[in-house]
């Protein structure tokens, strides 16, 4: 029997706000354990939570650009469950009426412009602490808990499941991704937990309408693991199937050393959680007045701007994804353009030059020593023909050392390309004097040695004759 795999996602967006979704505690990773903490995050009694705005207008901007409606009043409620990250004993989050619903985003599929992936809802909800095992967990090797982490703001980017493939959970995956990062709502630190997912998995006969019973892949964090929790997850569940087996709803962990899922507990239901509006919070209340200030200040977010590179600037498709690849390198990209650098050869150094030497040195496109300007002065310089394209590079090696102008740096170090005839020519004589027995071969019909030839004069002209030039001067004195 063939079999459809179904995907849902429930994704954790953490929100980069400076301090925490109910109470004034800083929200900075990486601090000493418990060092950011109060009475409101460790849950003490009597200690009342105060919604942080940022968190809602955060919330907001995430559900506009995922074509979600904004719920005018939405509430809080109480999740609870024992756990000893969990000082309250119930996460505050949202259940009934969450902030936003009904969206969904058009991913690029094969065979398909674009497929539409459901977005059932986006909660806010808060985070809890973590639990620190072994020497740093304090003296002795027992476990701690740091709640530093406890009470940070998150939202839940829950999807309808209409994904049908690891590959296509993984595209919806980045680009969710690319626009919480794109709108700075979130740093996108996968490796530090800030963008987590859970992966609801379950198979069915192809053709079949009713949909299979589903195990909730918890906690994957990297593209990576997605992919292979996903796979291994549809495979064992055929392989059981297949083998007269049933699939029971559970919670799985996945494994990256083994690349494989094991059963964690049976799966709650909602109702084991007693959800119940949290009496200290009222009601959220949003109106249409904020809900359309926030519109007008969205960006223009990475599909927009993707179509616009191909539609105004000529770009091929490719190139417009690569460069909307985050907001920080679109940016650097239409500066280049606004400087007077052509669309498709600024595009082309972004891609090639930069990126390469932004990768060598592991730092990204906001730290680059180049400014867009400096880049765009760069290709006006080959444009004119007052440098080669070879030399082009050196310049821009000497640009990214120095931070000196293009113009600057080719005055300075003698690199005007030569494109006077009869300097070159006098090269040319010179090589050929010093090379007859290739100058016989040529003639005699062997072609190949006019790349030697090409080469000696490069090199004699330390990269810097013209090669048109060089190429038609060659040919015609080559030929006797
Ligand atoms: P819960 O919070 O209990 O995990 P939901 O019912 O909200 O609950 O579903 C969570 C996720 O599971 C959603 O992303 C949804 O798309 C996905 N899902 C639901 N049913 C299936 C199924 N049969 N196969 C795969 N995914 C599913
Ligand atoms: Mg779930
Ligand atoms: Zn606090």
């Amino acid at each position: 029997m063939k079999y459809q795999p179904v995907i849902g996602l429930e994704v954790h967006v953490q929100l980069k706000t400076d301090t925490k979704i109910f109470c004034g505690c800083s929200t900075q990773f990486g601090a000493e354990p418990n060092s950011q903490t109060c009475p409101v995050c460790l849950g003490l009694p009597g200690a009342l939570p105060v919604l942080n705005k940022k968190v809602v207008e955060f919330a907001i901007k995430a559900g506009l650009s995922t074509n979600c409606s904004i719920t005018p009043r939405s509430i809080f409620a109480r999740k609870n469950y024992f756990y000893p990250d969990l000082p309250k004993g119930y996460q505050i989050s949202q259940f009934e009426d969450p902030i936003c619903q009904r969206g969904w985003l058009d991913i690029p599929v094969e065979g398909q412009e674009n497929k539409r992936i459901g977005i059932t809802r986006i909660h806010m909800e808060e985070d809890a602490g973590k639990l620190v095992h072994g020497e740093l967990s304090g003296p002795g090797d027992g476990s701690g808990v740091d709640l530093n982490r406890a009470c940070t703001p998150l939202l839940e980017v829950v999807s309808e499941p209409d994904l049908r493939s690891s590959d296509e959970a993984v595209i919806y995956l980045k680009q969710l991704h690319q626009i919480v990062t794109w709108l700075g709502i979130c740093d996108g630190n996968m490796e530090e937990g800030s963008f987590r997912c859970d992966a609801n998995v379950s198979v069915m006969p192809v053709g079949s309408d009713t949909l299979g019973t589903r195990a909730e892949i918890k906690n994957v964090n990297s593209f990576k693991f997605v992919k292979q929790a996903i796979e291994y997850e549809i495979q064992r569940q055929i392989d059981l199937i297949e083998d007269g087996g049933t699939i029971v709803q559970e919670t799985r962990l996945f494994d990256p050393n083994s690349g494989t899922t094991r059963s964690m507990r049976s799966k709650e239901e909602a109702h084991d959680y007693r959800y119940f509006p949290d009496p200290d919070l009222v009601p959220l209340v949003i109106s249409n007045e904020w809900v359309e200030r926030s519109r007008q200040k969205l960006p223009e977010l990475p599909g927009q701007r993707q179509q616009r590179f191909i539609d105004d600037l000529g770009l091929p498709r490719y190139d417009a994804e690569v460069l909307t690849a985050s907001r920080a390198l679109a940016d650097y990209f239409e500066a280049g353009v606004a400087a007077g650098g052509n669309a498709k050869a600024v595009g082309n150094w972004i891609m090639g030059e930069i990126t390469r030497a932004l990768n060598d040195r592991g730092t990204s496109i906001e730290t680059c020593p180049v400014t867009p300007v400096q880049l765009a002065q760069l290709l006006k310089l080959i444009d004119t023909g007052t440098i080669s394209g070879k030399i082009a590079k050196t310049v821009f090696d000497e640009m990214w050392q120095s931070g000196k102008a293009p113009q600057t740096i080719v005055e300075e170090q003698g690199l005007l390309q030569v494109s006077d005839i009869s300097a070159i020519e006098s090269i040319i004589n010179d090589i050929m004097a010093a090379n007859a027995g290739q100058v016989e071969e040529y003639r005699g019909g062997k072609e190949k040695v006019f790349g030697f030839f090409v080469g000696q004069v490069m090199k004699a002209s330390k990269g810097k004759a013209n090669p048109t030039v060089v190429n038609e001067l060659l040919l015609n004195k080559l030929k006797g």
